[in-house]
């Protein structure tokens, strides 16, 4: 499509649903809507079913106690395809540790300008914790936002994503943050099918294994086209 072409679309959709309807700052591209009425409400904007292996939006784990599960290793930020990821690690106080053991990861940056959401940091990393929550809708509308920080990756006190304004969370994206993690470990090979393999998350426990194949082929779901 020209220039020329997609400028008369623009003034177009200005024209017709009234400029900052089309895209609103932290709109997340949603489609133009009736005025008075939430994006989330309206028609044709509800998100589909998130399988739980779904590589979303990344988060920083925490053990039950609170401590964080990432060292600072920089194996996640080594493996990373596409170079997004800024990791630098610091030596715990003794008397206050960030972390077990030696080192916490001290700086944590994901840019997401970059990032192809292969989950490769997912899969090297060797504390469980980098894995990614169901969210998929996030958009910015500067390099800042779309660079995350350590504090914007790491989970809340109640071990749940946050949230920042230009993402948009629906009902369940925030839940199953480790699905991927569960699937692959250890290197998903069916001999260990059903065995816990991974440490209790903050705020979820310890998470049960996925069903077996048999099991999920029964609540796979058929999206029609
Ligand atoms: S998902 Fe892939 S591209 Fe994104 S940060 Fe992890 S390793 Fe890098
Ligand atoms: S997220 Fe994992 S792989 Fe990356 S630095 Fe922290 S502990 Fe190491």
């Amino acid at each position: 499509m020209g220039y020329l072409e997609g400028f008369a679309i623009t003034i177009r959709q200005h024209r017709l649903f009234g400029g900052k309807q089309v895209t609103t700052e932290y709109s997340g591209g949603r489609r133009a809507r009736k005025k008075g009425t939430d994006a989330r409400e309206a028609p044709g904007d509800e998100k589909l079913p998130r399988p739980a292996r779904l590589h979303g939006r990344h988060v920083l784990n925490r053990y039950e106690d609170g401590m964080e599960k990432c060292i600072g290793c920089e194996l996640c930020a080594g493996v990373c395809p596409a170079n997004c990821i800024y990791v630098r690690g610091a030596d715990n106080d003794p008397e206050s540790p960030t972390s077990p053991g030696e080192r916490f990861g001290f700086v944590y940056e994901i840019n997401y300008l970059r990032c192809i959401h292969c989950d490769m940091c997912v899969e090297a990393c060797p504390t469980e914790a980098i894995t990614e929550s169901k969210l998929f809708e996030f958009s910015f509308t500067n390099r800042d936002d779309a660079i995350y920080t350590k504090a914007e990756l790491v989970v809340d006190d109640d071990g749940a994503p946050k949230k920042m304004p230009w993402e948009d969370w629906r009902l369940g994206d925030d839940v199953d943050t480790s699905g991927w993690m569960r699937a692959t470990s250890p290197s998903g090979d069916a001999t260990f099918e059903g065995a816990v393999g991974w440490s209790g998350e903050l705020g979820h426990g310890v998470r049960d294994p996925e069903p077996q194949q048999a099991e999920r082929d029964k609540t796979v779901r058929v999206v029609e086209r």
